[in-house]
């Protein structure tokens, strides 16, 4: 039965990886970067592999000593990085050239992280509009790498970054889930749907996923009545986390969740905190700033702003003042862990998609509405979509038990949260919609201005 159960989800199994390296590629590594320093011309001849691999040891290195510095020797870091790679721009980047005459901006003067605000903020449009302006004219075609982003409604993003620059953020997802125990020898699954073939797969103590799969899986296992295998701690990164999924799936599996905001365009990245839940924000990966809706940076715990940020390190397509069009709430001004690193208390995808849009434009947030109300109990799954403002469906998959009991419930426990700007109707279906990444999301927008968020 525990086999046969297991064998039966399509969706999900443990893919073990054990990412260990060797002591003698290590070693091997160390000489890379030896070399990388001594003699330039020999190291620009060494096979691509090899310099990524040092990429991620030299960050690894760097991101384990700068995260116990002090203010001041992180906002020199900072502004360093940054004059560069504004100084890279001046030279070498058309778009970032044709602005900062415009503007009269002159990157050789930046004394302090807040000069930044001189230059307008970019969005995604422009750069969708002109991809070729952001490429640095100095860097050949053979040492970039394109891919595109997600994306959820809207049309992907092409981007390009430096080849080998996975290995750079790899360190840097390892180091902060180092804060929970995570090193490269221990076992990390991951649901990827294929299935479970052994019962030693079950003692693994990473499992590394979607929350919406965490969440699918454990349904699974609850229905089927198997106990939740021991892990150790759940690592869920690339979807929001909403409020109520967090207990619930940590009180599910009895372990922590320990989590992380990153987007594709690798402007900012933040994890969270050993002793927290807050996210402490990166400032050797990008300068990140946090723009209220009035366009001033918030400043105080509690202020929700727009994640606006700039790469320190990838100058093959340079994003400055960046829209991510994510948002975010600052944290408290200082962390028990000792690290000096800035700290966020929740991050929220797309402000549009996590809201439902009532007949009067006022928007109803996601977190207004409870999730794991009992109301949902004969329910396997649900998501809304909705297409005009004032309307939304619910789409359900229903469990067996499920009766017109149960409709009439959540359509009162709707219309008492959202009150009369919005008309709910329920609609059953056998699965729910996923974005072209296999992410989920609660609210599905298709509405006009949301399309290219
Ligand atoms: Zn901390």
């Amino acid at each position: 039965m525990f086999f046969a159960a297991i064998e039966g989800l399509t969706r999900l199994c443990a893919i073990l990886e054990t990412a260990s390296q060797s002591k003698q590629m290590k070693s091997l590594l160390e000489t890379a970067a030896h070399v990388k320093t001594r003699v330039r011309p020999l190291y620009d001849r060494l096979p691509q592999q090899l310099r990524a691999f040092g990429l991620y040891w030299q960050t690894l290195s760097l991101l384990r000593e700068s995260q116990y510095w002090d203010e001041g020797r992180l906002a020199e870091y900072e502004v360093t990085q940054l004059r560069r790679m504004l100084q890279h721009c001046a030279a070498n980047v058309p778009y970032y050239q044709k602005l900062f005459r415009q503007v009269g901006f002159d990157p050789n003067k930046l004394r302090h992280a807040d000069d930044l605000a001189n230059l307008t903020t970019l969005d995604k449009e422009t750069v969708r509009s002109g991809p070729q302006d952001f490429l640095a004219q100095n860097i050949p075609e053979s040492k970039r790498n394109y891919y595109t982003t997600g994306g959820t409604m809207g049309q992907p993003l092409g981007l390009y970054g430096l080849r080998g620059a996975g290995w750079r953020e790899r360190a840097f997802i390892e180091t902060q889930w180092a804060r929970v125990g995570f090193n490269r020898t221990r076992l990390r699954a991951m649901l990827k749907g294929a299935v479970v073939k052994s019962k030693s797969h079950w003692n693994i103590p990473f499992l590394h996923t979607y929350p919406s799969a965490a969440l699918d899986f454990a349904r699974i296992l609850k229905d089927a009545n198997i106990p939740p295998p021991r892990f150790e701690v759940l690592l869920l990164g690339s979807e929001n986390l909403y409020p109520g999924q967090r207990e619930w799936i940590e009180s599910f599996y009895g372990c922590r969740v320990f989590s992380w905001y990153g987007h594709s365009e690798n402007t900012v990245l933040a994890g969270e905190c050993e002793v927290s839940q807050n996210y402490h924000i990166f400032p050797e990966y990008g300068f990140v700033e946090i723009l209220k809706e009035d366009g001033r940076p918030a400043t105080d715990e509690g202020e929700a702003g727009e994640l606006v940020g700039t790469t320190l390190y990838n100058p093959v397509m340079p994003l400055v003042r960046y829209r991510t069009g994510d948002w975010a709430v600052l944290g408290p001004k200082s962390c028990p862990c000792g690290r000096k690193y800035r700290l966020l208390k929740e991050t929220r995808g797309r402000w549009l998609q996590e809201m439902i849009i009532g007949k009067l434009n006022n928007r109803i947030s996601i977190t207004a509405l409870n999730m794991h109300s009992a109301v949902f109990d004969n329910v396997h799954q649900f998501q809304f979509y909705q297409r005009e403002k004032g309307s939304v469906e619910l789409r359900l998959v229903r469990k067996p038990s499920y009766s017109a009991d149960d409709s009439n419930a959540i359509l009162t426990a709707f219309k008492e949260k959202m009150g009369d700007t919005v008309d709910i109707k329920l609609k059953f279906v056998n699965e729910l919609s996923l974005t072209e990444r296999g992410k989920f999301r609660f609210i599905i927008q298709d509405l006009p201005q949301a399309k290219n968020e």
